[in-house]
């Protein structure tokens, strides 16, 4: 009498210790393996399949060989049949299966017990328990499954749970960025639209003459503006499209050294002093990629020079290191602070004051950094305050 209520402490305590383990569980899956060498503890058993429902199919979600039946049998034993048979009927059954010539296998002797795995009244799931050559299970056996099944379900319910609240987060963060970034293109495109309209409706005012020199002067404005709102939008799309993986991009083989070259001739008139040193032994160098795509690099770059390092000298150079293109842009102007080295790659990033008397919108250099990752390089900075900036491009060789 003593021992057996010495026996029902030490289950009581099993079960406290279970309850707790559910309740501080963080992911279900890691915390399983500990769970189930403590329900061991309480009920004896070779095998344990938690099956979940999915669209009405139970799928297995967990399994554990634990007894002395880990044999080949032992795996294939997983009571599927059993399990749909409990969710089914939404009850606990017992079932016995004597395969044919049993004789002294005791693996084909099987006592399953199956439990359905409920949330808030709801079936979820099925939990089963696998016995190889017996003993048959007793009801209180029956009931401590019962409850071992609840705590179960709870620990699967709060992993739903968090993953439920986590896809709710990603869509409500996902709708931010879509906000911010409609916010910013409204903004940035409203600036060129604004002087376009306003030169426009001047010249267009029927109470004024202007003179060919002011209209000419006009007309020119509204030119340039107009080509900014065609770069703008041009950035929109691409950063958009690159962010979503739909930006197509034709990969060739091409020269390096012929790309920069045609960009450096583009951007003569600048105002800046331009070093080109393209090393002679990589005039042939072969990279695969897309010429118009990588010229689109560069030229955010030196335009970037143009506007945040005016009046300096900037060296464009082409080199092999460590068997890779090795592209450097360097200028000698303000520089960029050490924390702003990083973000100046993320979209809509400007460094705080440059933005005065610059016009951009932040996105040149995140969509250079998207386009030279499809080609499977790296683009970073390096910089001292007060002594300039300079970019590194990394591409592999072909040839
Ligand atoms: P966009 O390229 O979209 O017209 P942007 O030039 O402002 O706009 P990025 O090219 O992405 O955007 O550059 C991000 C920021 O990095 C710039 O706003 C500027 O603050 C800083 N930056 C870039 N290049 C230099 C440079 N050479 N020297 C100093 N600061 C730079
Ligand atoms: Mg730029």
């Amino acid at each position: 009498m003593a021992e057996s209520m010495q026996a029902d402490k030490d289950i009581l305590s099993k079960l406290f210790e279970l309850n707790r383990l559910v309740a501080e569980a963080g992911e279900a899956l890691d915390a399983l393996p500990q769970l189930v060498n403590l329900i061991r503890e309480i009920l004896i058993f070779d095998n344990l399949v938690i099956y979940l429902a999915e669209k009405d199919k139970l799928i297995p979600y967990f399994a554990r060989a634990v007894g002395r039946g880990r044999a080949k049998e032992a795996d294939v034993a997983w009571g599927a049949e059993v399990a749909r048979r409990i969710y089914k009927a939404d009850k606990t059954i017992v079932k016995r299966e004597s395969l044919e010539d049993t004789g002294e296998n005791r693996l084909l002797l099987r006592y399953y017990l199956g439990v359905p795995l409920k949330q808030s009244g709801r079936k979820i799931g099925a939990l089963i328990l696998i016995r190889f050559g017996g003993p048959e299970y007793n009801v209180s056996q029956i009931r401590l499954a019962e409850f071992v099944a609840e705590q179960l379900s709870h620990l699967v319910e709060r992993e739903q749970l968090i993953l439920k609240v986590n896809a709710l987060e990603r869509g409500r963060q996902l709708g931010k960025m879509q906000e911010d970034f409609v916010a910013t293109i409204s903004h940035d495109l409203r600036t060129p639209l604004g002087f376009i309209k306003g030169y426009t409706t001047t010249l267009l005012r029927k109470d004024v003459e202007w003179d060919k020199e002011t209209y000419r002067e006009f007309l020119e404005i509204i030119d340039d503006e107009a080509d900014r709102l065609r770069i703008l939008i041009d950035n929109f799309l691409d950063s958009s499209r690159l962010q979503s993986g739909t930006l197509h991009m034709q990969f060739q083989n091409i020269r390096l050294a012929t790309v920069l070259k045609d960009v450096v001739e583009r951007v003569k008139i600048i105002g800046f002093d331009l070093v080109v040193d393209l090393h002679s032994d990589c005039s042939e160098m072969v990279i695969n990629g897309t010429p118009a795509r990588l010229a689109q690099v560069f030229d955010n770059l030196l335009d970037n020079a143009n506007k945040y390092a005016p009046k300096s000298t900037v060296t464009v150079q082409l080199k092999k290191t460590d068997g890779k293109a090795h592209v450097i842009v360097r200028d000698t102007g303000p520089g960029i602070g050490e924390d702003h080295l990083e973000k100046i790659f993320h979209r809509f990033y400007r460094v705080p004051g440059s933005e005065v008397g610059t016009r951009g919108s932040g996105l040149g250099l995140f969509i250079c950094r998207q386009i030279i990752e499809a080609h499977h390089g790296e683009i970073f900075a390096e910089s001292v305050l007060g002594e300039g900036t300079t970019f590194h491009i990394y591409l592999p060789i072909v040839s």
